[in-house]
């Protein structure tokens, strides 16, 4: 008879969790998954985050290209034009076949599944309550905590879902708003401000940090202020002492702030908006799963401390996706949950998260980077060199009327091995996996001229990057005949 009932049991059904039950059951284990939310699987990912901001970041995207290949059609405001639920109808058929998929991809490899909210009664029991308030008890060789995060709005405002919207409720807007107000400093942030943006909302960011998005190489910084410039999208940095309020007599939302180390010690700003979307600082779900019943240990944070197979201080408990923390990122839950498993079932596993991975920020254009910017590599020691393309000099920037954006190529001036690779542009959450794949593979820039790439393709920013980069380090003194393989 066996020890236990299950093999694992995984808490979430969001990527990290889907992927660690995928995963398991191509090792015939038996797996089961908890599900709290009561409709539907498949987490933020699939129902409040990745794929419904995406597909409603598509949707302006094709209106904002209409409109920049018809001037014609631009004369008139998107937001007068279209309703929100024509363009959010779209996403809800995206969610429908997803969240079906998932569900049958969990049938399918003989997963169970149990929906309900659980917590840890002891290292390998899990008790679960339904909705119906029925408590129920499973137990297993390992437990994966996989319950992702959520956002906490500061003191001074609540999220009320009507004026003041999170990631779930600006999804259920049923008119395109003239005006928003965006609290965030993450890449979430940017992405809403410009999917409204190129809709017509007028929208400014305000962020606690003292630089929005700091990670970002510096030439890539430099474009992306001129796509906010051009989109009128103002950001203001240093935001402090924030609150909301509604003034009847205007009939207006008012955002008020004071700014840190402003001239004016104090002095109280005031916004008007139509609504505010808070963004802000996301936090572990870990409320109500009872750790430390069993000992798990959390880092400053809040978040789950695990090793690089995503073991937990607690022996038979992983824990993966948003509630281990950074990168905080669908991509990297797949894996992260993926390589969790590996570590339970296979003996001598060896897998971890790979050094470099990429990054995208889905923002109107998109932004995607993977290794160093050119000032890390500078401050690293390298002796460093840049290729850089820009899409106004590329055919199929042409062709497709995409004249903003720039791939630039940081590499090692001595061996031309790439050291990162930074895009912005149509495109560029997908183009970086050619760099990635270069880079990982140990080729250098000389691959993206000594190959046939199709043409015209954004791609072709890759060759004349190279041709760029090579260009400068035969203009530093160089022979070409040196520089060639
Ligand atoms: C607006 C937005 C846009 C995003 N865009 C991208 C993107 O473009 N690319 C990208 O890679 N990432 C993106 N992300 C991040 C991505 O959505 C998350 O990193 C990812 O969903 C985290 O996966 P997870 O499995 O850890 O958690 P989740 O997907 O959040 O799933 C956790 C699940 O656990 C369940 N749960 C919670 N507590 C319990 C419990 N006690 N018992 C049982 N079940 C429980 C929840 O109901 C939920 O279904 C975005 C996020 C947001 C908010």
């Amino acid at each position: 008879m066996k020890k236990y009932d299950y093999d694992v049991i995984i808490l979430g059904s969001g990527p990290a969790g889907f992927s660690c039950a995928m995963q398991s059951s191509k090792f015939d284990k038996k797996v089961l998954v908890i599900e709290a939310n009561q409709e539907h699987l498949g987490g933020a990912w699939i129902n409040s985050g990745t794929v419904p901001s995406k597909a409603l970041r598509e949707t302006s995207r094709i209106i904002q290209r209409y409109q920049n290949q018809f001037p014609e059609e631009a004369k008139e405001k998107p937001y007068s034009k279209y309703l929100m639920g024509d363009l959010l109808s779209y996403k809800d058929q995206i969610l429908e076949s997803k969240n079906k998929k998932v569900e049958n991809d969990l049938i399918k490899n003989e997963v169970d599944t149990y929906r309900g909210y659980g917590s840890l009664v002891n290292k390998h029991t899990v008790e679960v309550k339904n909705w119906e308030g029925e408590k129920k008890k499973f137990t297993a060789e390992y437990i994966m905590l996989a319950t992702g995060s959520h956002n906490k709005a500061p003191d001074g405002f609540k999220v009320d879902h009507e004026i003041v919207l999170d990631d779930n409720s600006v999804l259920s807007l049923t008119h395109i708003p003239r005006r928003m107000v965006i609290i965030g400093s993450g890449i979430n942030a940017l992405e809403y401000a410009t999917t409204f943006s190129s809709l017509g909302t007028r929208i400014t960011i305000l962020s606690y940090t003292s630089e929005f998005l700091p990670f970002l190489d510096h030439d890539i910084r430099s474009e992306l202020n001129k796509v906010l410039a051009d989109n009128s999208i103002e950001i203001i940095e240093k935001v402090r002492d924030l609150s909301i309020g509604v003034n009847d007599l205007r009939g207006t939302v008012e955002v008020m702030h004071t700014l840190k180390d402003d001239k004016e010690k104090g002095r109280k700003y005031v916004l008007e908006t139509e609504h505010v979307l808070y963004l802000g600082k996301k936090l572990p779900n870990t409320d109500g799963i009872k750790l430390d019943k069993v000992g798990v240990e959390l880092d400053d944070e809040g978040f789950i401390k695990t090793d690089v197979t995503f073991r937990s201080s607690v022996e038979s408990i992983f824990a993966t996706g948003d509630v281990a923390g950074f990168p905080r990122l669908a991509s990297a839950s797949f894996s992260q949950g993926r390589i969790a498993s590996c570590e339970m079932f296979r003996e001598d596993n060896s897998l971890e998260m790979p050094d470099q991975i990429p990054f995208a920020i889905y923002s109107i254009p998109e932004i995607s980077n993977i290794g160093l910017t050119q000032q890390e590599a500078i401050d690293k020691g390298f002796n460093v060199a840049v290729g850089r393309a820009y899409y106004k000099n590329i055919t199929q920037g042409d062709v497709s009327n995409q004249q903003t954006g720039l791939l630039k190529i940081v590499f090692d001036q001595e061996t031309f091995k790439i050291l990162g690779i930074h895009i912005i542009g149509e495109r560029a959450s997908d183009l970086i996996h050619l760099g990635q794949s270069v880079m990982n593979l140990g080729g250098d820039i000389r691959y993206f001229i000594d190959h046939v790439l199709n043409y015209p393709t954004y791609s072709e920013a890759y060759r004349i990057a190279a041709f760029n980069g090579i260009n400068f380090v035969h203009k530093a003194g160089v022979k070409y005949k040196k520089i060639l393989k």
